[in-house]
């Protein structure tokens, strides 16, 4: 149960609702699995702390078993027992939680979108600190991620700190701040913060109502380190526009508060050896990513009669943040164009899913356009490897996973100039920009016109010139995209704030 540190590197605990490939819904998933690998490699001790949700993909967890402790927890006034589960996910050692709650809070159906997520969540962050506690570990870094675990900042250093887990600086990275998991204030006390002290507006509270507090706020008020996801984003959240009424919080707390890119974990994104596709294949030898392209085509039941047909995909949750109109508009100018479309997303917007179900059964017999409206992993690996671009329209896009692996796959990105896209996009036509970086098409404006523009550029690239069109698809296969440089940034982030508190504690 307990565990310290033997070797010299940090020692590191995320706390996330998330970890690709057991529990994941979007890139947060991706990013907890693929920077804690990158941190592993460089010699420190990473683990997780998850909820142990029913609906999780248990044939890619290790050694699974249950531990021979109870960990008691406070909530709503009592003590809850909770099973404490350990395994391994790819590689990393994982602690998993089972709530001996009424209320069986991970036992639903999907991790999220329930009516008592705040509960489910500040009830999750308490145990997880329980559990340090109780194990006795001495965390250097804790990394909490998103309002689902936001809380773990304030419950660290209000209740865990005075009962002696107190080795740790605290990390937050919010990787959207659309999703701030708002509550009355009353709704605090349940995980036992003191939502009298915390309802306050440089603690907790909401900067928009004075009697709702605001858990990303909290985190990012009792963090030592606060990052998102890309430089970009990062400036852009500072504005008004873009901080989702969190701007000002941000703002006064800019010193803290860093962008560093998400990488993709290039294990589970390669090519080369991913196992659902029909054919490996690798820059120098790209052949297979026609063979990728049949078996796609032949799947969904599209027409195969021209090989050098542009095959568009378009990866994606269906929500506003994405661009959904201009995903709609995609297909249709797609089609216009000559080109075929394929789209896997799925929405938790009812409406959405009902205009994207009408529209895809449209097209049910289509030669040329089919639309995947669920979640499918091993269908969204083949769709990066068939096909020739891959459409990111989004309207914000904190740092945006698909760009990047569609590059890594061959598949060259149409992407608005937003957030992390604009980090890692880079027009083939910007003058401003070197050519060895230019890899890809993207557009300004959101609107209509604005994607055409991209979309149009990009299929006469494609069409006039086979040759420059396989030199741009090698390119963009072989720019790194791993963990390793920017998990060299959190790292120093770490190392500095755990510097400075060492330094603090000896003066
Ligand atoms: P977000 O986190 O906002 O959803 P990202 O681009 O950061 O967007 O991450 C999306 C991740 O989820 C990528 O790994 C992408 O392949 C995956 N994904 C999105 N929708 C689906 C789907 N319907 N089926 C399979 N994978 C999906």
């Amino acid at each position: 149960f307990t565990s310290s540190p033997t070797r010299p590197g940090l020692h590191i605990i995320h706390i996330a609702a998330e970890m690709a490939p057991v529990a994941k819904v979007g890139g947060l998933g991706d990013v907890v699995t693929g920077l804690g690998k990158a941190l592993q490699k460089k010699g420190h001790l990473v683990e997780i702390v998850l909820p142990k949700y029913d609906c999780m993909q248990y044939e890619s967890i290790k050694d699974m078993k249950v531990l021979d402790v109870v960990v008691e927890s406070y909530f709503d006034g009592r003590l809850y027992k909770n099973k404490i589960w350990t395994g391994t996910v790819e590689g990393l050692p994982v602690y998993f939680i089972e709530p001996q709650h009424p209320g069986k809070f991970f036992g639903r159906e999907k991790l999220y979108g329930e009516h008592d997520d705040f509960k489910r969540f500040s009830f999750f962050s308490r145990v997880a600190l329980e559990l340090l506690l109780q194990a006795e570990k001495r965390p250097d870094i804790i990394h909490c991620h998103d309002w689902q675990t936001a809380f773990v900042a304030p419950l660290y250093w209000e209740i865990y700190v005075p009962k002696g887990l107190n080795s740790a600086r605290m990390c937050f990275t919010c990787h959207n701040f659309e999703y701030q998991g708002t509550a009355p204030a009353s709704e605090l006390t349940s995980c036992g913060l003191d939502a009298y002290h915390l309802n306050r507006p440089d603690r907790m509270q909401d900067n928009s109502a004075n009697d709702r507090i605001n858990p990303v706020k909290g985190a990012i008020v009792f963090s030592n380190i606060v990052t998102t996801v890309s430089p970009t984003y990062s400036q852009e959240v500072r504005s008004a526009q873009g901080g989702k009424g969190l701007h000002a919080t941000i703002n006064s707390h800019s010193k803290k508060f860093a962008g560093i890119l998400n990488g993709i974990d290039t294990d589970a994104w390669n090519p080369a050896s991913d196992n659902f596709l029909k054919v490996q294949y690798s820059a120098s030898d790209i052949d297979g990513k026609i063979e990728n392209k049949e078996a796609l085509r032949r799947l969904l039941g599209l027409s195969s009669s021209d090989f050098r047909q542009p095959l568009v995909g378009c990866i994606t949750r269906l929500v506003p943040q994405k661009g959904v109109h201009l995903i709609r508009h995609a297909i249709y100018r797609t089609l216009e164009l000559g080109g075929q479309f394929v789209l896997l997303g799925s929405s938790p917007v009812p409406h959405i899913q009902r205009e994207f179900e009408d529209i895809g059964n449209h097209f049910q017999n289509h030669e040329h356009a089919r639309l995947v409206l669920k979640y499918d992993e091993a269908l969204s690996h083949l769709i990066y490897a068939a096909s020739d671009m891959l459409i990111i329209p989004s309207i914000f896009e904190p740092c945006g996973l698909t760009q990047m692996i569609a590059m890594r796959y061959g598949s060259i990105p149409i992407a608005r100039k937003t957030g992390g896209l604009n980090d890692s996009v880079f027009d083939v036509d910007d003058d401003t920009i070197p050519v060895q970086f230019r890899n890809g098409f993207t557009f300004v404006t959101a609107d209509e016109q604005g994607f055409n523009a991209a979309l149009e550029r990009a299929f006469n690239y494609y069409k006039n010139n086979a040759d420059t069109w396989k030199e741009l698809v090698q390119k963009d296969m072989s720019i790194d995209f791993s963990w390793d440089s920017s998990a060299s940034q959190y790292e120093e982030l770490y190392e500095k704030a755990v510097l400075r508190a060492r330094t603090a504690s000896r003066s």
